[in-house]
Order: C-alpha cells, then sequence, then structure tokens
C-alpha cells in the first residue's frame, strides 16, 4: 500500500485564510494536499513535528538585487549565497530585477532567469528596468509579460536610467495595453537636483546630512504624478520602496481617488530611522530613498494594517564592505544601498507581534498582498492547491543579526545589534526541506522561475 501523503506537517498552529488555528498540513508532489485536524488518521511517507511553531506561507521578497552590477563590477553575493540568506530567513521566493542594459530586452530578461537557474535555492521571478521608450522597448513589451516578467521597474530619477515624464507615459501605456503592471522608483528628479545644489552649496554632505539631500516631497510629487497617469490609462501602478508619512500621504490620497495604487516599503523603513546618520557606522545606513523619522516609521506601520502597503521588499543589495564604507565626507561617494534578505521575516515577524498586529498581518504583508499583487501562481497562502512554501516558526526563538549575509561574503548587515524575537525553524520549498533546525540543507538550483500571471487572472489557484 502506497503511502496517502508524501509529508505531513503535524499540530502546527497553522495561519491560514481564516486565521490560525492548530492543524495537520498535508503535502503530495510539492503542494499543499489537504489541511486536516491535529494528529489527522493519514498516513504519509515523512512527518514533520510543528508542535508549538508556528506556520505560515514562505515569505515573498519583491524587491531585491542580487548580484547587481555597479561600477563595472557586481556586488558580493551571487544566486545561491544570497538565496541560501533568503531561506534561512524564512523567504522561499524573490521577486529580483532584470538590470538595464543593451540589447534585446526578452534575451536579457532570459539570461537573467538562466544566471538564476543555475545556483538559487529560492524561486524567483524578476521585474525588468525599462530606460527608454524607444519603439523597440515598446514592441517588446508584450512578449516579456507573455513569458512571464509581469511587473516593470522605471526610475524617475538617477542620471543614467531615469525615464523622463514623456517616457514614463508611453511606457505606462504599452505595460497597461498588455495586462503588466508598471512599477516606479518614485522621487522627482528635478526637485532633487535643485535641493542638492543647494546643499554642496552650504557644505552640508557629511552622512548627517543625508537625507535632506532627498526630501519625502520628491517621493509625494513623484507618486502624484504616476497617479494621475494611471487613472488617465485605467492602469493599477506599483510603488517601489516608499519610505515615510509624505509618501505614504500620496499612495493613501491616490487610493481614496480610485486609483489603484500599490506600495511596496522595505525592512529598514519599518525598523530603523534617521537616528542611524549619527552614528559612527552611518555609512551603512545610506539607503535610496533615505530612512525618515521615527514618526515616519509608526505612519508606515499603520499603513501595513490598512493595506495601502501591499509588500515589504528588503532591497538587498550586498556591496562588499569596503566598497559601501569609502573615506571620505561627501556622502556621494557612499553607493546607496545594503545586504538584508535574511533579516526581512525575522524582523517582520517580530514587528507585527511586538505591535500585536498578529500572525495575520505578518503573512499579508510577507507574503499574500503581494503573491496577489504581482502575479505569482500558487504562493503566499496555505491552502490545497497551492505550493507547500511553508515556515515552521518557533515563535521563542531568538534570532540575531543577519549572520547569513555576513557569512557569505565580506558584506556588512544594518541590523547588528538587533535582537529579535521568533525565528524560522524548518523552511520546505514545494514540499522539500530547504532548512531543518535552523541549518540549510537545500541544494543549488532547485529554485524554480515562476513564470508570473498578467493582471486579472492573479490569485487564482491552480
Ligand atoms: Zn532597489
Amino acid at each position: 500500500m502506497s503511502d496517502a501523503y508524501d509529508t505531513i506537517v503535524r499540530n502546527g498552529l497553522v495561519v491560514g485564510q481564516t486565521g490560525a488555528r492548530v492543524q495537520d498540513v498535508a503535502i503530495t508532489d510539492g503542494r499543499i494536499a489537504a489541511l486536516l485536524p491535529p494528529d489527522a488518521a493519514a498516513p504519509a511517507a515523512a512527518e514533520i513535528d510543528a508542535s508549538g511553531l508556528v506556520v505560515t506561507p514562505g515569505g515573498i521578497d519583491t524587491h531585491t538585487h542580487v548580484r547587481w552590477p555597479h561600477d563595472g563590477i557586481h556586488t558580493t553575493d551571487d544566486f545561491l549565497s544570497a538565496t541560501r540568506a533568503a531561506v534561512l530567513g524564512g523567504t522561499t521566493t524573490i521577486v529580483d530585477f532584470v538590470p538595464p542594459g543593451d540589447g534585446d530586452l526578452l534575451n536579457r530578461c532570459r539570461n537573467r532567469v538562466d544566471e538564476a537557474a543555475a545556483a538559487a535555492v529560492v524561486d524567483f521571478g524578476f521585474h525588468p528596468i525599462l530606460t527608454s521608450a524607444d519603439e523597440a522597448t515598446l514592441k517588446a513589451i508584450g512578449a516579456v509579460i507573455a513569458d512571464g516578467f509581469t511587473s516593470f521597474k522605471m526610475y524617475t530619477t538617477y542620471e543614467d536610467r531615469r525615464v523622463d515624464d514623456g517616457a514614463a507615459w508611453y511606457l505606462m501605456k504599452a505595460i497597461a495595453a498588455d495586462g503588466g503592471l508598471p512599477g516606479f522608483h518614485a522621487e522627482n528628479h528635478e526637485l532633487l537636483k535643485s535641493v542638492l545644489e543647494h546643499e554642496v552649496q552650504e557644505g552640508h554632505l557629511g552622512v548627517e546630512h543625508y537625507p535632506r539631500s532627498r526630501p519625502g516631497l520628491a517621493e509625494a510629487e513623484s507618486i502624484q504624478m504616476i497617479a494621475l497617469y494611471a487613472k488617465r490609462i485605467g492602469t493599477p501602478a506599483y510603488i517601489f520602496h516608499i519610505s515615510g508619512s509624505e509618501a505614504l500621504d500620496a499612495v493613501q490620497a491616490a487610493r481614496a481617488a480610485g486609483v489603484q495604487i500599490f506600495a511596496e516599503t522595505c525592512t529598514h523603513y519599518l525598523t530603523l530611522d534617521d537616528s542611524c546618520f549619527r552614528r559612527p557606522d552611518a555609512w551603512k545606513y545610506v539607503i535610496s530613498p533615505p530612512l525618515r523619522g521615527a514618526s515616519d516609521r509608526e505612519d508606515l506601520w499603520a499603513g501595513v494594517t490598512q493595506e495601502a502597503i501591499v509588500s515589504v521588499g528588503s532591497d538587498h543589495c550586498a556591496y562588499l564592505r569596503d566598497a559601501k564604507n569609502v573615506p571620505s565626507d561627501d556622502h556621494r561617494a557612499i553607493p546607496a544601498g545594503a545586504p538584508g534578505i535574511e533579516a526581512r521575516t525575522p524582523l517582520l515577524f517580530a514587528g507585527c507581534v511586538d505591535r500585536g498586529l498578529g500572525y495575520d498581518a505578518f503573512v499579508a504583508v510577507s507574503s499574500s498582498r503581494a503573491a496577489k499583487v504581482l502575479g505569482l501562481p500558487h504562493k503566499g497562502v496555505i491552502a490545497p492547491g497551492y505550493d507547500a512554501d511553508l515556515v515552521l516558526w518557533d515563535p521563542d526563538a531568538e534570532w540575531h543579526a543577519d549572520l547569513a549575509v555576513k557569512a557569505s561574503s565580506n558584506t556588512f548587515s544594518l541590523y547588528d545589534r538587533m535582537t529579535t524575537r521568533g525565528r524560522p525553524k524548518h523552511v520546505l520549498l514545494r514540499g522539500t526541506a530547504a532548512v531543518r533546525d535552523g541549518e540549510f540543507v537545500g541544494r543549488a538550483g532547485t529554485g524554480r522561475f515562476i513564470a508570473r500571471r498578467p493582471r486579472g487572472e492573479v490569485g487564482s489557484s491552480r
């Protein structure tokens, strides 16, 4: 007689679609086959004891830059070391980027998939970055979406890659026409340019002045413009990494006016604030947009509970310590970005528990809303038919300081001084153990490309 199920996860507190209750999760062929009463009399080839553990969907990190090109080299990690750190933190899917570049867009997208597929230990998708509304790009968008790259990123600032308002308009129209989701790094370029010139004149270039060079007003103005275009086109739009109250207010106003603006924030905006720029190691915290004040941080948490914020990304970008800690008293010399792919889910877990928001809120911001909005099929929900990407949390164990990120390469962590409660004990990727008792047990190349679905087909099971 063959076993009924491949694996059964027994007696965990399962955070499902209708709240948390103690259940068994039965898995077959990498998918959730059934949710059963605890200690169900169901035979399975393997059993995992989840007594006392909290079972959530695997985390979805909506914003990573793995092996990212900068200054003719790459950031220090690769798809193996980065995704190993991700899964140790309880993330089982990342949505990374196709970097800007020359040549056929669809080919560049497919090459990025090959690069990840050879090494990744979590599932992955990509947001292609678009830097021009030229004819070749506009024509390629339909095929790129059909291949499963359904959300895009455009920068409204940075001289080397920004799109101007006209290009943004035509790119948004082309993406919307094929059912894709336009996304933006949203900061008003002209305003940033003038503010920076002013700061230079004032001699305000030390790291402690960094946040003044990129005010929240620049984010808010840009979000308003995108919302206006989105409304006129009749498309939703995604705003990457909103940093504080001014950006959030602009998102809320657009949503109140009936525009589907989906906001992402990042781990660091929810856990740190601009007091970091007065620390001796302030160089670490140069991130764009900057960390804002403590009240911004609390406003963002309120946004999480009000659903204005659909996802929390790590914005993981693992510069070498030496590349980031440049001996300079000019913040412009420091590349913006920091690693954080491991820290994301433990910090969100602890943040939701500490604020009394509960496990449902944690699941919403760490995976389920992102799965819906970004069109990830079979992810982000514990229910029959979905992928068996499961994190079994020990809610009392301490998580400490991004160890996997630091161990993988000579980088640094923003969270060195932090210890939080709640740590992934076991992690399953499509039913197979990737982390057991806090140790990585996965295998390079087991992560799969997830072809994402166009708008209108999201949120459905298989
Ligand atoms: Zn980024």
